[in-house]
């Protein structure tokens, strides 16, 4: 695979690296991106497995990110269980004339604590910029929700060796000026484009590099606190075989999931990965 990936040019990179403090001391975070998966039943039933499984050994932090109608039955199923709920999405505005937008105040009073924001399929297939993530995320911040920021390559980005200004525009540009306490409510996940859904998983070392990186750009945009605090999660056909070694990495602290979330028992052996 490893020998597979240089063909394609999707490792061998060479990028400044910051040598932050060990992992120890942060969050261990996986959340589970359904997408626009699941009928109500079938979000029920993933959910009652979810918690039926559970045991107090689960230290992770585990979230769930349901499709919007499913958010408040969701909740419910997890009422008194140690397991958050996000959203997918939220809109930029406060409340209004708005058709078919979800505001973050909505979000939050159907009980999610997070939501994702600036996923590649919403840059890519709905156009969202880096402008419009930043009005995102300041709206769910000032709700109270914690915003899970995604940022990654594509694979022509990284084959023209554009990885670093890529991430770098992207998290500038859709986070810069907020505030050390405004960062601790963010947790930034790397998904490289090209290992969204394609079953092409970065290998630990990519992700290792790449999570230094944008350490080391968190350092250098917010400061040594926000870098060496923040939860960086790894994206990316990260699965139940694969996820330890990539949880093993100095600044990997835990995944993004999208396919293999819908399954319980594969969701909680990635979240035992640690
Ligand atoms: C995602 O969409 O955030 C994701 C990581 O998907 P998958 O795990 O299916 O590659």
């Amino acid at each position: 695979m490893r020998d597979n990936l240089c063909a394609q040019g999707l490792c061998c990179l060479s990028i400044r690296i910051f040598a932050a403090k060990p992992n120890a001391m942060r969050e261990k975070i996986v959340a589970g991106n359904w997408k626009m998966n699941t009928t109500l039943a079938e979000a029920i039933a993933l959910t009652t497995a979810l918690r039926d499984q559970l045991n107090e050994d689960d230290t992770a932090k585990m979230i769930v990110c349901p499709p919007f109608p499913w958010l408040v039955p969701v909740r419910t199923a997890l009422t008194d269980v140690a397991i958050s709920v996000g959203a997918q999405n939220c809109s930029e505005q406060r409340k209004g004339a708005f058709t078919g937008e979800v505001s973050a105040s909505m979000l939050g009073s159907a009980g999610a604590e997070y939501v994702i924001l600036g996923h590649s399929e919403r840059r890519a297939l709905y156009g969202e910029t880096d402008a419009l993530i930043a009005l995102k995320v300041r709206a769910a911040l000032e709700n109270g929700l914690q915003a899970i920021f995604c940022c990654g390559e594509t694979l022509e980005e990284r084959e023209a060796g554009k990885l670093e200004e890529v991430l770098s525009r992207q998290v500038s540009g859709a986070l810069e000026g907020l505030n050390e306490t405004d960062m601790a409510h963010v947790i930034v996940a790397y998904e490289p484009v090209w290992a969204i859904g394609t079953g092409v998983t970065a290998s630990p070392e990519q992700a290792q590099e790449v999570h230094a990186f944008l350490r080391g750009l968190l350092k250098d945009v917010f400061s040594e606190t926000v870098a060496n605090n923040m939860s960086i999660l790894y994206g990316g056909s990260c699965n139940a075989q694969n996820a330890a070694s990539l949880f093993s990495q100095a600044d990997i602290d835990g995944g993004l999931i999208g396919g293999a979330s819908l399954n319980a028992a594969d969701f909680l052996t990635i979240a035992r990965s640690f």
